[in-house]
């Protein structure tokens, strides 16, 4: 399999060769150049599979046996869906399905992809990539210095990940004091000597245009080698794609069932594996993407327009891992939209680079839209309060406020003959503030993380200044 970029002019390379990067030289981003088909006869063969083996059936069609041996990517894969990695369960659930489902009532469910390590569905396909880096940077003897900045979910999704990891260092911009507790000390508590948090004395846009003003600095990035592991990664789409199969193999008893998913969504890359299964024979009804208040691809589903907004005109809210105005992720199912057409991908997206918008009414692509699954609605701080409240009541689940914004874009939108399975992207622990807001009462935390603010903390503060990150780079490598 090869992957092809977006903007068409990139060499056509293997899974390994875009494994560690991000953009595609063009500025565009990576896709399999076809999608591989799953038939039916593989959809039955698939019902009797674990989580591994769906994981191998799904990624050995992504990734040649001349670039990663299957052997060994059939290994890489055992090393992660583990057990005791996703070992946190509720009621009823068990550890070995790695991502549980929970029925709220007839055709209704919550699809748990929040088990891992940090409480958040990035563990899931975070947790593969460091495997993958891992076993590549041994291969070829190379070495890399992760970058990123965070607002809480990704940093500490990245960090458990990589900790430890030969080869790998991490080196994680936080705008200092604006993370919550709970995610300071997930991230500040840990001791590995590859790990490096760095608090920048400014927002989180500060954090992140410094590491877009340091991957700019070309002689720079090679020389130090640097990397990311953001939302564009192809690694991290292509793991996702996983658990949209099985979730749909929990629910259902014949193929010729369909289900919907609603995703909570911001920088569109986990509803972009949904729209990838879909392409790849997974039998989808709805594909619902549900945003809050930072509504930009819930206006573009309903209108055709899709006007990203600047940093300046997002909206701080309560579910803050969705406080995106830009969908970075986008562009790859606007590709598939537009019929794989890389120079109208070219235009739409110079338009959109220089701050502007496009509308996809005029040559009747949005018409389309409706073919490929899509729905979206959008829900706001009262709606999200409302939603904890009613699912804790009604059904006696403790949802955190991300997951509730899909559950309620999902009653509004869902078939009620069609199961639907709304994807839990992280566990109520890691909000505690909204939970006791909406219920009263502190949500409850896996045993293994009791504790966790009052560990040793090791972080190191710095100005929002590109060349003191720079030094600080250099220093520790
Ligand atoms: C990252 C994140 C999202 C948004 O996912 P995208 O892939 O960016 O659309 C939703 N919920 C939680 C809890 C997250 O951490």
């Amino acid at each position: 399999m090869k992957y092809i970029s977006t903007r068409g002019q990139s060499a056509a390379s293997s899974f390994s060769e875009i494994l560690l990067g991000g953009l595609a030289p063009d500025g565009g981003l990576y896709l399999p150049e076809q999608y591989p088909q799953f038939s039916d006869a593989d959809l039955t063969a698939m019902r009797s599979m674990n989580y591994r083996e769906l994981a191998f059936a799904i990624l050995s069609r992504l990734v040649d046996n001349n670039d990663i041996p299957h052997t060994d990517l059939q290994a890489i894969i055992d090393k992660t869906y583990r057990a005791d990695v996703y070992g946190y369960t509720r009621a009823g659930q068990s550890a070995e399905d790695i991502t549980p489902t929970i029925k709220l009532e007839d055709n209704l469910y919550l699809l748990s992809l929040s088990n891992g390590p940090t409480l958040a569905f990035k563990d899931m396909a975070m947790q593969l990539l460091g495997n993958l880096f891992e076993y590549v940077l041994t291969k070829t003897g190379q070495t890399t210095n992760i970058l990123g900045a965070t607002s809480g979910d990704t940093g500490s999704a990245a960090e458990y990940a990589m900790r430890g990891k030969k080869g790998v260092r991490v080196f994680m911009l936080s705008p200092y004091q604006k993370m919550s507790r709970f995610q300071t000390a997930q991230m500040f508590s840990l001791q590995d000597d590859n790990i490096f948090n760095i608090a920048v004395k400014g927002v989180f846009d500060d954090a992140q245009d410094i590491v877009k003003a340091v991957s700019n600095d070309h002689t720079f990035k090679a020389q130090y080698k640097i990397g990311a592991v953001n939302s564009i990664n192809w690694g991290r789409i292509a793991a996702q794609i996983v658990y949209y199969f099985k979730g749909y193999l929990a629910v259902t008893t014949s193929n010729d069932q369909k289900v919907s998913f609603s995703v909570p969504s911001g920088n569109f890359g986990n509803v972009c594996a949904g729209h990838i299964a879909r392409m790849m024979g997974l039998p989808i009804a709805q594909l619902i993407v549900a945003t809050n208040e930072n509504d930009v691809l819930d206006e573009f589903f309903k209108t055709g327009v899709y006007a990203p907004r600047g940093a300046a005109n997002t909206y701080q809210t309560s579910s803050p891992s969705m406080d995106i105005s830009k969908a970075s992720n986008f562009e790859r199912f606007v590709y598939d939209l537009v019929g794989r057409d890389s120079a109208r991908i070219r235009e739409l997206w110079t338009a959109v680079d220089h701050g502007g918008k496009f509308d996809l009414n005029t040559e009747g692509y949005f018409d389309q839209v409706g073919d490929f699954g899509f729905v979206s609605g959008s829900s706001n701080h009262a709606n999200r309060l409302q939603t904890i409240r009613a699912t804790k009541e009604k059904y006696g689940v403790t949802i955190d406020t991300h997951t509730a914004d899909g559950l309620k874009v999902a009653l509004e939108k869902r078939d009620p003959n069609v199961p639907m399975l709304v994807l839990e992207t992280a566990l109520a622990a890691k909000f505690e503030d909204a939970i006791v807001e909406a219920l009263g009462e502190v949500p409850e935390r896996p045993a293994s993380l009791e504790g966790l603010e009052d560990l040793p903390q090791k972080s190191t503060v710095l100005d929002a200044n590109v060349d003191l990150i720079k030094s600080f780079i250099v220093a520790n490598t």
